[in-house]
Parts: structure tokens; sequence; C-alpha cells
């Protein structure tokens, strides 16, 4: 009898776990639609997986009503697996497309509307144009090391030494979004890009933690739904306060709308080399790309990423940065992150 009510627990305790959701799709004129409905608000975070399909990944173990076959112009699967107490939807795509997500409420629902991808806008082969952007300035410090180094400080000596670099070694025209301690704002900061036609937008940052031993570079590509909490906080502090997420509302982001979407393959080509060298430069463990919802690169009409460098809130590192040996050694691989990328375009 004690044996029936724990497995008649276990199974109510199971029951209450897995949560049953309802997906559907629908195709529109020039669109489709995919849609996950729950009784429930669900926690999730959308990841960008390419040119032809895209990944969403849903705390708790969801139970997904399957949809027998995707008869559809843009659709072509739905694969569910479930990882670490997640449960992660991949929706492929027949042809190479571009998505927004936004969630409606009253039944809760998370929607992905896929578009294709418009022709004519495929990156150029040839980079003549990159802009550096040296992260914070003026009255705006960024974070400050315990030394009292500030961010602001580090993010254009390094800017300028890494455009030396550049020009010299791969004969591109090289801007800096500011040459001086001046206060320059986000959009400004993409328009400098946008109006010189820049091929590749490069945001220089140094990282905080409040655990002094953590070094180490981050690499960042656009994403509505940050890669997992210290990248949201990480993406908040950047935009200076003003968060860039998903709404949780009916208001509808339009992400394709949105200069970068056209360019997220590239960028998040381009800073998993930049990351690849820096990690290794560093003999630091490639934690990998992240994506975060940087105020930055939302309107760059190029591949843009944001490189938090290192860890200004390490002591030794924070040392380190100030000697000119050891920022050469760091500027050295970003560079070599964007010469292999150049070199991947031909
Ligand atoms: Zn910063």
């Amino acid at each position: 009898m004690k044996r029936l009510k724990i497995v008649l627990l276990f199974f109510l305790v199971a029951f209450a776990f897995s949560q049953e959701v309802k997906a559907r799709y629908a195709d529109h004129s020039n669109f489709s639609r995919f849609v996950i409905e729950s009784d429930t608000p669900l926690e999730y975070k959308v990841f960008y997986t390419g040119e032809f399909s895209v990944s969403l990944k849903i705390d708790g173990d969801i139970n997904v009503s399957p949809i027998s076959r995707i008869d559809s112009k843009l659709l072509s699967s739905l694969i569910v697996q479930k990882q670490e107490g997640k449960t992660v939807l991949t929706l492929k795509f027949r042809k190479s497309c571009t998505w927004k997500v936004f969630e409606l409420t009253n039944p809760f629902r998370i929607i992905l509307d896929i578009r294709e991808r418009p022709r004519g806008n495929i990156l150029k082969n040839f980079v003549r144009t990159i802009v550096i952007d040296p992260g914070h300035g003026g009255e705006e410090f960024g974070a400050v090391g315990k030394n009292g180094t500030t961010e602001k400080k580090l993010t254009l000596i390094f800017a300028k030494e890494l455009k030396g670099i550049i020009e010299r070694n791969l004969g591109v025209r090289v801007i800096l979004t500011r040459d001086d301690d001046s206060f320059v704002s986000l959009d400004e900061r993409t328009s400098i890009a946008n109006n010189a036609k820049a091929d590749l937008f490069v945001s220089i940052h140094f990282n905080y933690s409040e655990d002094p031993t953590v070094k180490g570079p981050e690499t960042y590509f656009l994403s509505y739904k940050a890669t997992d909490s210290d990248a949201r906080l990480l993406a908040y502090k950047e935009n200076l306060g003003k968060i860039k997420e998903a709404p949780s509302s009916d208001i509808e982001l339009i992400l394709w709308d949105m200069a970068q979407s056209q360019y997220l393959y590239q960028s998040s080509r381009l800073a998993e080399m930049v990351q690849m060298e820096l990690a290794s430069e560093m003999g630091v463990t490639n934690r990998g790309v992240k994506q975060a919802p940087f105020a930055v690169l939302m309107g760059a009409t190029m591949p843009a990423i944001l490189v938090e460098v290192d860890f200004i809130s390490n002591p030794d590192e924070e040392k380190l940065l100030l000697t000119s040996d050891y920022r050469h050694r760091l500027e050295m691989a970003i560079f070599r992150g964007i010469q292999k990328y150049i070199r991947s375009l031909r």
C-alpha cells in the first residue's frame, strides 16, 4: 500500500512538472507564423542557429502537442529535444529566412514570424572600412577597476592601438566612433558606421564581475533574448540602463525591420573567430560567443560584434591591461580574428 502511494505520488509530481503546450503554424502571404500556446507564461530564450533554423529553449519539461506534418512554404520541420531540464524546439526552414519573436497574453503565446531573407542583401565579399567603437566616454565611465582604471579610458587606448594594427596589416580604412574622452550616444555610434558604409563594426568594452578572479574574453552579437542572466545584466549596463529585451506585452518588435537582422549570421561568424583567437591568446577556456540585446548593435547595417576584451574587475588583469605589451597581444588576437573572417569571405 505504501509503495502504491509512492508510485501515485510520483505520477502526480511528474504530471505537475510536465506542462502541456500547443504548437501550430500558419502560412500568410509573405511570412509564416509559428505559435506556442500555453496556459501559463513560459520562460524561454531564442537562439540564432543559422540562416535555416531557429531554436527556442523553454525552461522545464514541456510536452509539445506534435504537429503531424508541416506543409508550409517556409517551414520544413519541428524537432523537440529535452536538455538538462529544458525543452528545445528547433524549427527548420526550407529557405534562408529571418525571423522575429514576440509574446502575446491571454492565453500566453510565443510567436515566431518567419520571412524569407531578402535577396541582394547578401554580404559583400570584401571589406574596405571597419568601424571600431571604444565603449563609453565623457561622463559615462563604464566599469571601474579596483585600482581606479576606467573602462572608457582603456577602451579608447585599446581602440586606437587596434586601429593602427588593422590599418598597417590589412590596408583598410579604420574609423573610430570617438578619438577623445567625449560622450557619444549609442545611436550616434551606429550612425557613424552606417554613414561611413562600414563593412564591419567592432565595439570594444571591458567586463566587470563581483568575483575578482574572473578573467577572459566574451564576444557578443545581437539578439533580443540574452543567452543567460549574466549576458542580460551586461547588456542592461552597456545599454545605459535601458533594457532592450523582447517585450512581454502585445508590442511587436519588428526584428526583421531591424537593420542588424540581415547580418546575424555573419556577425555570429565574426564573433566566433574573434572569441576563439582571444581565448587562446589568454589561455582561458573558450566559453563561446554569446547573444544579448545590445542597443549599440541594433541599428548597424553590417556585421557587428561587441567584444568584452577582459575583466577590468580582476586586479591582476587590470594591471596587465595597463601595459602596452599585454594590450598588444590582445589587439593582435582580435586582429587575427577579423583577418580570418575577411579571408573566409573569399
Ligand atoms: Zn562597457
